[in-house]
Parts: structure tokens; C-alpha cells; sequence
């Protein structure tokens, strides 16, 4: 009965990367690689993430009236997003200037560009998108107040998953609305602030729940994930792999996540698969270059 089996509401944006051998200090120049231009943000890459899976997927974006926008547009349609969400004009497509040094290190300068101007009247006048998605997933790279309009115009039987990225403080409707917040150590601690005083991934997920979600995803990279709800408290093992860049890859496991709970499984048995997801995703370079398809998740 409904059209997606996913809405992500985020941000789309032009990762534009070259390699240093050193970054430049003030007033002075440096010559560096070729430069790359990869489609990323985190909205895009898990809409992408979530298509590759085989979900029904939307994007509520924004973007500019440039050729990054015409980039971000094609990559999305070609892994089967539909972009009627896709929202374009009134600033630059949001940019992130990234330098790489030899030992793989990155600088990372953000221009948000079109993402700041999705608000939340966009939000309201895709009414439409809302009623006919199953999941609703959204980070933190477009104001608050769109996130805040994004839990206001959830239909009452769908499901809300936020990965708050990059974290801030949440007001309280925003969080009570998260079935799961998904976060990583830094977002819990940054989430919690004063309240974190252990060092135990348990310890923040009780915390986390106390702040009102109905249920807690903690990601630990290469040491897997812990799902918690007023039902359990539990470790989802990773999957042993080599990684050579993690770029995307909570992008990747959150879309995973989103996908599997819409479909009907428990929380450990989604972020179970989510992590195969992640794992898949952290052997490959680059972000949605990185994403892999349901027959490559089962391969695994
Ligand atoms: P983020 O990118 O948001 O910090 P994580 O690094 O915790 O997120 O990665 C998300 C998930 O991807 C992890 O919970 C895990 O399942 C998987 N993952 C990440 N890094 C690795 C790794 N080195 N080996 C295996 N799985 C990984």
C-alpha cells in the first residue's frame, strides 16, 4: 500500500577532492592532483545506499541549478531513486571541498549551499511523499527546523530514523519521534554531553533511550553495533573484513537499517544485516561507488 519503502529527507551534495602532499598554510599555494568530483552528502549516498538494496526509495533534497545538481540528479536516478522530491534552484548545489594527504588524512571544507535553503514549507508541499513512505529517514545536514517539520508531517504508522549527523543538542519532539536514533561515539557523546559519564556503548544507549527515543542504534565500526529498545540491550557483531575506506559506510548501514525495519524485521536482525551492509562497503573506495547490491550483500 505504500509507494516507497523509503523517504530521505537530506542533504545532496558535490564532494570535490583533491590529493596534497602537504595543505597550504595562510596566504600561500600549493599544486595538487587531479581533481575528483564524486556525487556524496549524506541524504544522497543513503538514498542511494537504500536503492542499490532494492528499496523503493525518494529523495527530499535540494539543490542547485548547476552542473553538480545535473550530477547529484543523474547519480540518483541511476541507482533508481526516484528525484520527484528533488528540489532545484535558489543557491549553489552544497559543496565539500575535501583535501587528501599521502597518509590518507582529510581536510574537509563544507559550503551547504542548496541544503540550507530546504525548509520547512519544502517539507510540507511534499505532503504527498510522506503518506506514501513506509520508513522516514533524515540526518543533520539540513536546518533543524526541516528536521522538526519532517517528524510534524509523519503519517501516524510510518517509521522516523535520524542519524544525527553532524550532531548537535535535539529538542525533545524531535527525539521522541526516533525508532531508531542511530548514532556513532562521537554523536552519542556530543548528544548526551554532560549526561556522558561512562565509556560503556551500553551505558549511552540507556541514556540515549531516557532522552525519549523508542529505540537507540550505537555504531562501532569495525566492532559492529549495539541496538537498544525498552526491550533489549544488544551486541550485533561485525563482520570481519579488510577495509580499505569507510567513507559512507554509516550512510550505507542507516539506509540498510531503515530498509530491513520497514520491511518487518526486529532491530538486531536489521542492523544484523545493516553491518553486512557496512562491511561490503568499507572494502571499496569511495562513498555510493562503494554501496553494494542485495546479491552482493548475500555473496558476503
Ligand atoms: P560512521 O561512519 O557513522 O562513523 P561506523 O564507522 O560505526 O559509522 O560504521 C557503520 C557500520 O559499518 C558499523 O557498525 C559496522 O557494522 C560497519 N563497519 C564500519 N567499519 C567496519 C570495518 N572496519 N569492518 C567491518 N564493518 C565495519
Amino acid at each position: 500500500m505504500y509507494d516507497y519503502d523509503l523517504l530521505v529527507v537530506g542533504s545532496a551534495n558535490a564532494d570535490l577532492v583533491i590529493g596534497v602532499e602537504r595543505r597550504p598554510g595562510a596566504g600561500e599555494t600549493v599544486l595538487g592532483s587531479d581533481l575528483a568530483v564524486h556525487p556524496g552528502g549524506k541524504g544522497a549516498n543513503q538514498a542511494v545506499a537504500a536503492a542499490r538494496l532494492g528499496a523503493r526509495t525518494a529523495l527530499l533534497a535540494r539543490v542547485g541549478d548547476d552542473g553538480h545538481g545535473r550530477l547529484l540528479l543523474d547519480s540518483q536516478r541511476a541507482a533508481g531513486v526516484d528525484t520527484v522530491g528533488v528540489l532545484v534552484g535558489g543557491a549553489p548545489t552544497g559543496v565539500a571541498l575535501i583535501t587528501v594527504d599521502p597518509s590518507g588524512d582529510n581536510s574537509i571544507v563544507v559550503s551547504p549551499g542548496a541544503n540550507g535553503r530546504l525548509t520547512p514549507g519544502d517539507v510540507r508541499a511534499a505532503v504527498s511523499l510522506f503518506h506514501a513512505s513506509r520508513v522516514v529517514s533524515t540526518q543533520l545536514e539540513i536546518p533543524l527546523e526541516t528536521v522538526v517539520e519532517v517528524v510534524r508531517s509523519l503519517s501516524p504508522d510510518s517509521r522516523f530514523v535520524l542519524n544525527p549527523s553532524p550532531p548537535r543538542p535535539l529538542p525533545t519532539e524531535v527525539l521522541a519521534a526516533c525508532d531508531p536514533l542511530i548514532v556513532n561515539e562521537h554523536e552519542a557523546k556530543v548528544i548526551l554531553g554532560d549526561a556522558c559519564v561512562s565509556d560503556a556503548p551500553e551505558d549511552w544507549a540507556r541514556l540515549l533511550l531516557a532522552k525519549g527515543p523508542r529505540s537507540v542504534v550505537v555504531t562501532l565500526g569495525a566492532e559492529g553495533s549495539l541496538v537498544a529498545s525498552s526491550a533489549e540491550v544488544s551486541r550485533v557483531a561485525s563482520v570481519k573484513v579488510d577495509a580499505v575506506d569507510t567513507t559512507g559506510a554509516g550512510d550505507a548501514f542507516t539506509a540498510a537499517l531503515a530498509f530491513r525495519l520497514g520491511a518487518g524485521a526486529g532491530l538486531a536482525e536489521a542492523a544484523a544485516y545493516a553491518s553486512r551492509v557496512g562491511a561490503v562497503a568499507v572494502t571499496r573506495k569511495g562513498a555510493q561507488d562503494s554501496f553494494p547490491t542485495a546479491e552482493e550483500v548475500e555473496a558476503l
